[in-house]
Parts: structure tokens; sequence; C-alpha cells
């Protein structure tokens, strides 16, 4: 399915859409387009192109998230869906310090991981296991919060992604849909 960015009236990411609800937003002047997909949308009566990024003509607060949510898609997607002990690909999510031996559930103790390397860990510590991380894991920050939250993202979108303090947490994008809906 196509999807558009949408920008705050502050050109901060607010949140990701269908194409065709940025459309209509544009349409409604509700917001502003920023970029286009190439293509044009046609009705009886008008022919607009579609936009990629919209910007919207009012402002909606968002409530402030310092972190990403951790979630199994947000850390394959900050992992690149890649094991990160050996950089096959990744089914499972492992902990650096297993649960048992009271491993938190946080950001900087999971991995992507593939089958083989995480039934090799079993509940064992790293350095048990002779194992090596290729990357020291942490919470997706700035321009990541896109990635992790969206899981792809079009190259029209880089520009509007890298404004500083742009940390959101997954459900920012989902609050934000709600807000527009409202
Ligand atoms: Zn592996």
């Amino acid at each position: 399915m196509s999807r558009a960015l949408v920008l705050n009236a502050t050109y901060e990411p607010l949140c990701v859409v269908p194409t065709r609800r940025a459309l209509l937003l544009v349409l409604q002047a509700k917001a502003e387009p920023l970029a286009a997909t190439g293509r044009v949308f046609h009705s009886a009566r008008v022919s607009v192109p579609e936009p990629s990024v919209v910007r919207l003509s009012y402002f909606v607060r968002v409530p402030h998230q310092a972190h990403v949510a951790l979630s199994r898609r947000a850390i394959f997607a900050r992992d690149g869906h890649r094991c990160q002990y050996c950089g096959a690909q990744a089914e499972n999510i492992d902990h650096i310090v297993p649960r048992s031996k009271g491993g938190p559930h946080a950001w900087d103790n999971v991995v992507a991981a593939c089958r083989r390397c995480n039934a090799r860990k079993r509940d064992h510590m790293l350095e048990e296991t002779g194992m090596k991380l290729r990357h020291q894991p942490s919470a997706p920050r700035g321009r990541q919060w896109a990635l992790a939250a969206l899981g792809a993202v079009l190259p029209d979108w880089e520009p509007y992604l890298g404004l500083p303090a742009t940390v959101v947490q997954l459900n920012m994008a989902e609050e934000g849909a709600a807000a527009l809906s409202a």
C-alpha cells in the first residue's frame, strides 16, 4: 500500500497514513503537499499529484515521548532484520543477558538473532559462549525513530526525518493518526 508522511504544522514528523488519506487532507485544504509520488490522482472533477509528504495547516499536539517503544517489529527494524551475532537473516529476539539471569527487556539488552545463534546462546552469558556482538545495541534516536516506528522510509521522507528532538514513540504515530481523524 502506498503511504505518505504527515508533518505537523511545525514540520515535525507526525505519522504515516495511506496516500489516499493524505490526498484527502490536501483536497480539504487541511494540509499542503511538500513532495509527490509522481503519480496523479484523477477524479471526475480534479487531477491532483499524489502526495508522499504533506504538512498540516494546523498544529496537532502530541504528548512528548522520550523513547521509542520496545517491540519485536522495532527491534528487527533497528537491527536491519539481521542477526547481531552472525549477520544471517534474523528470526528471533535474543536477550544478551538472559532473562533467567535478570537481564531486562530493554533496548540495550535485546538484539535480533537468527535461529541458530539464538539456540546456541540459550541461557548463557555472552562470555560463556564465545559469541560476539557486531554492534552494541542501544535505543533508536533521532532519524532512527522512523526506521524503528515505520519499518521502512521512503527517500522523499528523509529530509523531514532528521529534525532535532524528533524522538518519538511507536504509539505516537497512532496517536497522531487519531488526532488527525478527531
Ligand atoms: Zn546468527
